[in-house]
């Protein structure tokens, strides 16, 4: 071992380095069908007005700490109970990461498996217990085994991805107010997905007093930008609005977002062509035998290879330059699994026919 792998061994905390870094793949030049992004760009007249709002940005001050327009704009757009005070984060990671820093050392983070691995690998990274109990065989919420587990590891923080990444479906309702009764500290229903969902707790925020409701700008269509938000009781957001660094929403994100706030249909009407088009891939799918696909209520759709290898077919797919995630790494219940984002029409449409292609091989 050189000597600056020994001082990078001795220096670091034994959980850091026993990590390994989120990877994302390069993407240039596939048919991007990865991520859960929204596949839509915006019509030409609303690039024009947006670049004119961008033309008034200072990017010589800093941005305006606070976000006072912006979080107007996301309480209106987002139905947010006028009571719930708003936290903002470079993105729902960013907002993952400020929760679990206010936690105790020492504390414990629990959230069903498989779910959004940031959870894990947040808590980790920060010195913090992390357990995952299983789901069930169908990906729904076992409400027993969250129940014992809570009362064994009196978890500070619970995330309840809501729907669930990386298997799409939504949680049933009964299942998730079980666990908010039971848990200790909170509850974070991470509700990424909710464009794409018709389902959500944030109605409900003033009923319990350890739940927050987390939401991105992601999956509805500017992942480029990185704006996600936390909205929950005054006393708890103005905790972690103290651990959050005061300029971490630049200034072309405060306008960008805002602006688009404002052009929402928009948005609902690629929402919709998602929507639809969501419901024609899942039923193609369906039509294969050796396929099982999972019911989705995101954008994107988790389907089991029964009789061939998923690492091979999600390779065949990228050399036709069509990039899905592979999830049979991730192995137990995910083992065969590969996760594909729905796309354009022509998108899916190649998709399917490469498939097709492969598995007839
Ligand atoms: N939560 C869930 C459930 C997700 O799937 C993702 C993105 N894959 C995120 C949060 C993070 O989204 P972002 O940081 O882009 O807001």
């Amino acid at each position: 071992m050189s000597g600056l792998e020994e001082r990078v061994r001795t220096l670091l905390r034994p959980e850091v380095l026993a990590l390994s870094a989120y990877h994302v793949p390069d993407s240039k030049g596939y048919i991007k069908l990865d991520a859960m992004e929204n596949p839509y760009s915006w019509p030409e007249g609303m690039i024009e007005a947006w670049l004119d709002r961008l033309r008034r940005a200072e990017p010589n001050r800093y941005p305006d700490p606070a976000c006072g327009p912006l979080k107007a704009a996301l309480r209106s757009a987002n139905d947010i109970p006028a009571e719930a005070e708003l936290l903002l984060g470079n993105g729902s990671d960013e907002i993952i990461q400020i929760i679990l820093m206010a936690l105790p050392p020492g504390s414990t983070v629990l959230a069903p498996e498989p779910t959004f691995v940031m959870y894990r690998q947040i808590s980790l990274s920060l010195g913090l217990r992390f357990v995952g109990v299983p789901l069930r065989e169908d990906f729904s919420l076992d409400a027993r085994a969250m129940e014992a587990a809570i009362i064994s590891h009196r978890p500070a923080v619970v995330f309840l991805a809501y729907p669930n990444n990386p298997t799409g479906n939504l949680f049933e309702e009964d299942a998730m107010l079980r666990v908010l009764a039971a848990a200790p500290g909170w509850v974070v229903v991470d509700e990424a997905y909710a464009p794409y969902a018709e389902a959500t707790f944030m109605p409900r925020l003033s009923e319990f007093d350890n739940l927050l409701v987390m939401r991105t700008l992601s999956k509805l269509g500017l992942a480029g930008l990185r704006l996600g938000f936390l909205a929950g009781a005054r006393e708890w957001i103005e905790q972690l609005d103290k651990i959050r660094l005061p300029y971490n929403i630049n200034v072309l994100t405060q306008i960008s977002a805002q602006f688009a706030m404002e052009n929402q249909p928009v948005f609902e009407g690629q929402v919709r062509s998602v929507l639809r088009d969501r419901q024609w891939l899942a039923e193609e799918l369906g039509r294969l035998s050796v396929v099982r696909v999972y019911p989705s209520r995101a954008n994107f759709i988790l389907f089991k290879l029964l009789s061939h290898e998923a690492s091979e077919v999600f390779q065949a797919l990228k050399e036709a330059g069509i990039l899905v995630k592979n999830l049979h790494p991730a192995g137990g219940s995910l083992s065969q699994c590969l996760r594909l984002t729905v796309g354009t029409p022509d998108e899916n449409r190649c998709f399917l026919k490469t498939l097709r292609e492969i598995i007839a091989l």
